[in-house]
């Protein structure tokens, strides 16, 4: 590669990001990092009317939670600022000028009404209204009129808008490395507007100028966008510069049917489709996933490595990244996957940073009670559980029998494993366990065991319903460690209170 490597991620601030504005983000972050780029964030915000208060920091918030900060962009300048397109305005407007002196562009003076018009005129004769070729000298422009009676309206201050004159009977060659070479035939293309009767641009030339300002060298965007490549390999052209590379990304599906993966595909699934929490949406922060989960799944929507790998962190996918890689079709998208990968993160946390997480959770449901518990303790409880676990969320459901003693038996195990002879065995086994003065995991084991032999018992009598003891279900690791975990007193306690309970 010659040339520097800038790439640019340019949402507009109209909500919240999903997330697959999410992965073109990454997809441009790894890019950038493995040639050794710039990836910037430029805030796309020229539609006044769809801003939305709060959603730039929204997206900065995203991307710093991710791992995927930019290099450049509001707050960071590098030298090719301001990166809000509000602040550029003024910037746009000599530029569309540029393209009227170069018979490139021309002013449109068509009423709201009149276009609507035509438009359902049309409609009703089964056709679509196209402004281009074929009727833009029968409409209301600078090309149809006399250039006095342009001069005349402009002079007066009547509204207008300024388009790209399309180019008739042109073979267009596009190249985009993800799909290869496509073939456009300019006659088959609308006469886009590029400056709007309210003096900001439209989203094509304000793009294509900060592109080029900003000397952008790769544009990696989602599929969406296909469409407008004609238009912006035209603007590229017509101003004689030239154009950076293109690569436009796969739509991320639905995880069943036809179609583009939406919110409400998320709440009827019961899945975040956005990283962080916005409004009553939850998002992937917020419900728990780790950020190199989240990453790491979204990566492979799209691209694969063309290994059987499933698992990158970021510095492996900033190595192993390449464009060449992504898919043309869709990615479907996998809501148990993404349980997958966070799970696979969840077991690679020590058991103290796990720990930490889990801490302020077991002090709000332990308040009040009489023991409390050390940092040790929690992170030998986290030891025990975590392999169970998807999200630091589920641990109080695995491990509460650790905290406190049940308040509720599993009605089903209680039947099945509470006998006639199962509170005379456990009022004999309270006095050989009160004697136990080293109470730990494997020496509680042996006693146990032994006296079971002594006793004549089958393990099968006393293990079962020593598990409903002291777990209240018949869950949990080795029922020994937990005793060795709760000590002495606490097995005891549950013990009596279970026999008053079934005996
Ligand atoms: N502002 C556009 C968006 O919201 C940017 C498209 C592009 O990357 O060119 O996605």
């Amino acid at each position: 590669m010659t040339k520097n490597v800038r790439v640019r991620f340019a949402p507009s601030p109209t909500g919240p990001l999903h997330i697959g504005g999410v992965r073109t983000a990454l997809f441009n972050y790894l890019f950038a990092k493995k040639h050794g780029g710039e990836f910037v964030l430029r805030i796309e915000d020229t539609d006044q009317n769809r801003y939305v208060e709060g959603a730039e920091q929204y997206i900065i918030d995203s991307l710093n939670w991710c791992g995927i900060p930019f290099d450049e962009g509001v707050g960071k300048d590098g030298g090719f600022g301001p990166y809000r397109q509000s602040e550029r305005k003024h910037l746009y407007k000599e530029y569309a000028d540029d393209l009227i002196t170069k018979g490139k562009a021309y002013y449109a003076f068509d009423t709201a009404e009149k276009l609507d018009f035509h438009r359902k005129d049309h409609e009703a004769k089964g056709k679509t209204f196209i402004y281009n070729w074929h009727n833009r000298l029968k409409l209301d422009n600078s090309l149809s009129m006399m250039p006095e009676e342009v001069e005349k309206r402009l002079a007066s201050g009547e509204d207008f808008v300024i388009r790209f004159l399309t180019p008739p009977n042109e073979k267009l060659h596009l190249k985009d490395i993800i799909r290869g070479d496509i073939e456009i035939d300019t006659n088959i293309l609308d006469d886009k507007v590029l400056f709007k009767s309210d003096g900001m641009p439209t989203y094509h030339l304000a793009n294509i100028v900060d592109d080029h300002l900003m000397e952008i060298s790769h544009v990696i965007r989602g599929e969406e966008w296909l469409p407008s490549l004609a238009l912006h390999q035209q603007l590229y052209n017509a101003f004689g510069w030239q154009a950076p590379e293109f690569a436009h990304l796969p739509l991320i599906m639905k995880p069943v049917g036809k179609g583009k993966l939406s919110k409400r595909d998320g709440e009827k699934g019961g899945f975040p489709v956005f990283p962080l929490s916005w409004n009553e949406s939850v998002g992937y922060r917020e419900s728990g996933y780790f950020p190199e989960a989240v990453i790491n799944f979204l990566a492979l929507l799209g691209w694969n490595p063309g290994t059987e790998q499933e698992i990158f962190s970021l510095q492996e996918l900033v190595d192993t990244f390449s464009l060449e890689r992504v898919n043309k079709s869709g990615a479907r998208f996998d809501p148990d996957k993404t349980k997958w990968y966070n799970h696979h993160y969840l077991q690679l946390k020590t058991n103290n940073e796990l720990a930490n997480l889990f801490e302020t959770e077991v002090s709000e449901k332990t308040i009040g009670n009489a023991i409390t518990f050390s940092n040790e303790y929690i992170i030998k409880v986290v030891s025990m559980i975590k392999e169970r676990a998807t999200f630091v969320s589920d641990f109080w459901e695995l491990s509460d029998y650790f905290f406190v003693a049940p308040s509720t038996y599993n009605e089903k195990a209680a039947n099945k494993q509470w006998k006639d002879e199962t509170s005379d065995i456990m009022q004999k086994l309270i006095p050989v366990l009160e004697d136990i003065s080293d109470f730990s995991s494997s020496n509680v084991e042996t006693i146990v065991k032994s006296w079971i032999s002594e006793q004549e018992l089958s393990f099968g009598k006393v293990m079962p319903p020593l598990r409903l003891i002291l777990v209240g279900d018949m869950k949990g690791p080795h029922i020994f460690d937990i005793m060795g975990m709760i000590g002495k007193d606490q097995s005891i306690e549950r013990i009596t209170t279970a026999i008053e309970k079934f005996g």
